[in-house]
């Protein structure tokens, strides 16, 4: 059975001393891995890698975290973000690789705010990088990997206004409302681990939003990744994640869909060589 892990980023440091083991056990379960840069030296890395395998693949990008320092992590770790530019050049350089597949991360996040700043301070600057991988992800014929927190009103008017643009809305975790404007415009949701877990206590409506999303979603507009090192899913939850957790999310999808886990694993795998067109299949 042959599953597509769409957002992996089993290149980071998390990975440093086992980077080979796990891609190789993930490969080995039959799991396809796209592995998403999030800035210039994590982009040229995940080329480097995915060089290294057959089914695995890169995408190219500045995810909007990097745009401001001072960032902090609170999901895994701290750490203290470079503050990028995006050098349109450099990251067309990378795309042109064969083995570069799609454009991000990248997109909107206003949820993270570093400290100094305001959301209306942060939002001019992300919009005008997001457009720029727009314009590279047309240039190139690629769709794009956009990741957006509390910032998804921001998105689809910045997205509504373009011609052209493929992509996957990234670890989705809004609700029907949004979902179906993405739709619309045809755009893929992508479900990562965070559907395995149970409702929050504090406001338990959002998971059961989310789950809601995956019911009424045509499948052939679902994605499956796991965002490791992030975001292991159930029964996994608080360990690193790797590309063939991502079995766990399709099992669950299987789940609230009242489908089998094979039906997923085709349908989503169609999806993913849809979308990534550049991948040659066969
Ligand atoms: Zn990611």
């Amino acid at each position: 059975m042959e599953i597509f892990d769409t957002h992996a980023h089993a290149h980071f440091n998390a990975f440093q001393a086992d980077q080979d083991e796990v891609i190789k056990r993930s490969l080995a379960q039959g799991v396809i891995i796209n592995l998403i840069g999030t800035q210039s030296d994590t982009s040229r890395r995940a080329i480097e890698v995915a060089e290294e395998y057959q089914g695995v693949y890169a995408s190219v990008g500045l995810h909007p975290e990097h745009l401001f320092s001072k960032w902090v992590d609170e999901e895994e770790s701290t750490f203290q973000s470079r503050e990028e530019n995006f050098d349109y050049t450099y990251y067309k350089k990378l795309a042109e690789h064969p083995k570069v597949i799609g454009i991000g991360e990248c997109g909107l996040d206003l949820y993270r705010i570093p400290e100094g700043l305001t959301p209306e301070q942060m939002l001019p600057k992300q919009k005008e990088v997001f457009l720029q991988h727009i314009k590279l992800a047309q240039e190139m014929n690629l769709p794009l990997v956009i990741h957006c927190r509390e910032a998804h009103q921001q998105l689809i008017e910045a997205l509504r206004s373009q011609k052209n643009v493929s992509g996957v809305i990234h670890c989705y975790t809004s609700h029907w409302t949004n979902a179906e404007q993405y739709l619309t415009m045809g755009f893929y949701l992508g479900f990562t681990g965070v559907i395995t877990f149970p409702p929050l206590k504090k406001n338990p409506q959002a998971q059961e939003d989310l789950w809601e999303v995956v019911r009424r979603l045509p499948l052939d507009r679902i994605l499956l990744e796991t965002d490791c090192p992030y975001l292991a899913p159930l029964p996994h939850r608080g360990k690193r994640s790797e590309p063939w957790m991502v079995i766990e999310t399709a099992k669950k999808i299987a789940e609230l869909r009242g489908i089998s886990l094979t039906e997923v694993a085709a349908a989503t795998t169609a999806n993913a060589y849809r979308l990534f067109t550049k991948i040659v299949h066969n």
